[in-house]
């Protein structure tokens, strides 16, 4: 009989992918399948497979926060153009019951967003108890586009690190919790996407020519990827860094930590409210 697939876990996803401080990023393989020793196939059987629990973990989760629960969990995606942000958002939070999520994403900040400090935005767009928080780009972008397009002084920026994580260790303790995800895409297959963006009609909307001014600062981009991993990787704000040039393991990968995340919450249905026997009596009689 052929193995269920999620025994092609040699190592867990969390413990497979979850950043060391001091790894060097540049020696990573990101067309790698870190912890799995599936095909392609098997990593497609089991991401469907997982959708019905990834469902009902999100609905427990939404039946706590409208009875009072204070729990929330927050999936910050970070990632070069092309890495796959949106299609994590398609094809793994798309799972679950879309009422139960606030996804946000996170551009150029707008004059209005420009007149408050940085995080200002980002605490608007923290999940409510009960949901499901996703953020397209993130915070980290100030110790990433901000740090590489020099936007701010040296200075400025250095003084971030410990503001995000003293800013995350405050939204851990009061009960969200935090999945931070790098997807990491090599500049080959980077380049291969932004081309297919340009043959594509259907895909110009995504093509911006600021792409390309990214892709001759690599190096300064992931120099700027490492020291984020390294020191905002924290206890109550873990970073996920996933090789993302195959979209399925990607996608895969995604899944079991959100999963393993809702999972970790413990979190039962809601008692009653009301007295079960009482009502059914009285729909009975009705
Ligand atoms: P996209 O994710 O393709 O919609 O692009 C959003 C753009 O906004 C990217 O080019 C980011 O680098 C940029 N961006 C995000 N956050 C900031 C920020 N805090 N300051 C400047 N640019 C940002
Ligand atoms: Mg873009």
């Amino acid at each position: 009989m052929a193995k269920k697939p999620e025994k092609l876990w040699k190592t867990s996803a969390d413990d497979a992918l979850r950043w060391v401080r001091g790894t060097d990023l540049t020696a990573m393989d990101q067309s790698a399948t870190p912890g799995w020793s599936g095909k392609k196939a098997d990593g497609e059987e089991l991401l469907a497979a997982r959708g019905p629990e990834l469902a009902e973990l999100q609905e427990r989760l939404f039946a706590h926060g409208r009875t009072g629960g204070d729990r929330s969990v927050l999936l910050v995606l970070q990632g070069l153009d092309t890495a796959g942000k949106g299609g994590i958002v398609r094809h793994v939070v798309g799972m679950v019951d879309p009422q139960g999520v606030q996804h946000r994403g996170f551009g150029v900040p707008t004059e209005e967003e420009q007149r408050h400090d940085y995080l200002w935005r980002v605490r608007n767009a923290l999940p409510r108890p009960g949901y499901l928080g996703v953020f397209d780009r993130s915070h980290h972008e100030q110790v990433l586009v901000v740090r590489v397009n020099h936007l701010e002084p040296p200075e400025t920026w250095r003084k971030h690190f410990d503001e995000l994580n003293e800013f995350e260790a405050e939204v851990a303790a009061s009960g969200t919790l935090i999945v931070k995800v790098a997807l990491m895409v090599s500049a080959d297959e980077q380049k291969a996407r932004l081309a297919e963006r340009l043959e594509r009609p259907d895909k110009h909307w995504k093509y911006n020519p600021g792409d390309i001014d990214v892709r001759t600062r690599l190096p300064e981009y992931l120099a700027a990827y490492q020291e984020m991993l390294d020191r905002t990787s924290t206890e109550v704000a873990p970073w996920y860094v996933v090789p993302a040039d195959r979209k399925w393991y990607a996608r895969l990968a995604v899944t079991e930590l959100l999963t393993g995340a809702l999972r970790s919450l413990d979190l039962g249905w809601p008692p009653a409210d009301f007295d079960v026997e009482t009502e059914k009596a009285r729909l009975a009689a009705s």
